[in-house]
């Protein structure tokens, strides 16, 4: 996996740090758990991507290039949408170990693919955040699994991360399990984003992973109620169960 050389040099020198950290102590592939890498090239083989011919807003695979018949009906309130593969077994087990291990080294190498897909959009991008935890959640874990990736996507794109910009207002049952309308009244209004820190800005903002997209929604509706300009959407992975569209 050749990273994309980033001319930023603070990126590089965080890279080169997880470059010595690795010589130190050989890590275990998050997708697989064989010794020798990060993330191993077969898991990066082995990882589908999503196919170029997509919805131009919201990401969901078509058979050509276009606006899918949601968005037509009713476009969304982020210009795009994006993310880098079908979610699978070996990017599944990666993003439980950024979930629960909180695991920074793993989350540097995946955010290499969020930093060459979003070098591949025309995004015009003053700021990067994440979808916040909820505070009891956030205080559990000790760390959102969100900005482990949107920090050196940050750094490798050359923006400023701003953890602040997002919070939930109010707790939100877990999106498992739950339809595509309960999703959206499970996370409706539970966001609110800070003026003082996006207003005026485009906003790039980061999951992991996304399902029916309504908690990407939801945060871009907090954020251009507090005047953001506009938001453009990343995660890592989303299935792709559902039927290609024409
Ligand atoms: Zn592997
Ligand atoms: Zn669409």
């Amino acid at each position: 996996v050749a990273p994309r050389t980033v001319g930023n040099p603070v990126f590089k020198i965080y890279q080169m740090a997880w470059v010595g950290l690795d010589w130190l102590y050989p890590p275990l592939c998050g997708g697989c758990q064989e010794p020798g890498s990060r993330w191993c090239e077969t898991c990066q083989a082995l990882t589908e991507r999503i196919p170029d011919t997509i919805c131009q807003i919201c990401g969901v695979v078509l058979l050509n290039n276009g606006i899918c018949p949601y968005c037509d009906q009713l476009r969304p309130p982020y210009q795009s949408l994006r993310a880098w593969a079908k979610y699978s077994d070996r990017i599944r087990n990666a993003i439980h170990r950024l979930k629960y291990a909180g695991d920074i080294a793993l989350a540097e190498i995946l955010a290499r693919q969020l930093i060459q897909l979003v070098q591949k959009q025309a995004w015009q991008i003053d700021i990067v955040t994440a979808v916040p935890l909820g505070v009891s959640r956030m205080k559990q874990r000790g760390f959102n699994q969100s900005a482990l990736l949107a920090f050196p996507l940050a750094l490798g794109i050359g923006k400023p991360f701003r953890s602040k910009a997002i919070s939930r207002v109010r707790e939100t049952k877990s999106q498992v399990g739950l339809t595509a309308s309960e999703r959206i009244d499970n996370v409706k209004d539970a966001f609110q984003a800070k003026k003082e820190i996006v207003a005026q800005k485009r906003v790039l903002l980061v999951d992991d992973v996304i399902t029916t997209g309504s908690t990407m929604i939801a945060c871009t509706n907090a954020l251009l109620q507090a005047d953001a300009l506009e938001v453009y959407c990343i995660a890592l992975a989303r299935p792709m169960n559902t039927n290609v569209l024409n």
